[in-house]
């Protein structure tokens, strides 16, 4: 129990540490100031000011969470999808409206009335958002200014820019969406128990215990390591997943990681040295036939 309260406080404390990180205000005066220039080129230069900034609201909730998951665990990268895969895998609240205090001392009784009468200190608010509305809003902004309209037929005149006014109102829609985020004076890292394991590479990996599934495949954090791990619930440990390979030689044989072989294109190959008798051994995927006789 000790051990979980202690883990909490670092978890707060790097929260806090992080608070100060994401500031959007000159983002906001530079796009209220091509609003207010109000030309068809100051308007989509600020729907594209807008992608940037609801870019950089979503990677930097993904850059804090980078201790909690792999840049290989990201399967789609619209910032929608992003913010989605942190929700289920990092922190339910990634996204959440949350205010995180704290107190000076630990209760005197372990009961929720005793955690009611401390002293709580507000540390900071992050202030969440819905991941499809800013989703909606990325691709909304890309259609309207960034795209021009495709001509339908000879007669119609490809324009140099899209429909100003439909640019300037969803640019309007995003910066309210902007200015509401920019009121957040902390980002989250997310609390409850964590569990870790070290990889055979040197590196902590870390998860969250309520987020992890029976059988589900943890990818190393470290970018430059190959290795992933198995995650069993029965007796909550994490089996490193290999793949064995037998020198015809000399029958020497070794482990290399599953991720490896499991990255290899049709047409590429691995190569290494038998540890046993140093002759070259080649991997690669190759097709095989069956048939019922
Ligand atoms: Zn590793
Ligand atoms: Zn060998």
């Amino acid at each position: 129990m000790k051990g979980d309260i202690e883990r909490h406080k670092i978890s707060v404390l790097k929260a806090y540490a992080e608070a100060a990180l994401i500031n959007l205000e000159p983002t906001i005066s530079q796009i209220e100031k091509l609003l207010e220039e109000n030309t068809e080129a100051s308007v989509t230069y600020a729907a594209l000011e807008c992608r940037l900034a609801i870019e950089r609201i979503c990677y930097e909730r993904l850059r804090l969470a980078h201790d909690y998951i792999s840049h290989d665990d990201l399967r789609k990268w619209q910032p929608r999808d992003i913010v989605k895969t942190l929700i289920q895998e990092v922190d339910e609240h990634a996204a959440t409206t949350l205010t995180i205090s704290i107190a000076p001392e630990v209760p005197s009784e372990n009961t929720p009335e005793g955690f009611k009468a401390l002293d709580w200190k507000p540390l900071g608010t992050q202030i969440g958002f819905n991941p499809n509305k800013f989703g909606k809003l990325w691709n909304g902004l890309a259609n309207l200014a960034l795209h021009i309209e495709i001509p339908t037929s000879k007669d119609t005149t490809v324009k140099q820019y899209g429909d100003m006014q439909a640019i300037a109102s969803k640019v309007k829609q995003a910066l309210a969406e902007i200015k509401q985020i920019s009121e957040s004076t902390l980002m989250s890292t997310g609390m409850g128990e964590e569990v870790s394991f070290e990889c055979v590479c040197g590196s902590k990996n870390k998860r969250r215990l309520e987020l992890l599934k029976d059988g589900q495949t943890i990818n190393c954090t470290n970018p430059d390591c190959d290795e992933s791990y198995v995650y069993v619930q029965s007796d909550m440990s994490f089996g490193r997943r290999t793949f064995e390979i037998v020198c015809r030689a000399c029958e020497a044989s070794r482990d290399i990681p599953k991720r490896m072989v499991e990255k290899l294109r049709t047409d590429q190959h691995i190569h290494f040295d038998c540890e046993g008798c140093r002759e070259t051994i080649y991997v690669s995927w190759r097709p095989m036939q069956a048939q019922r006789t």
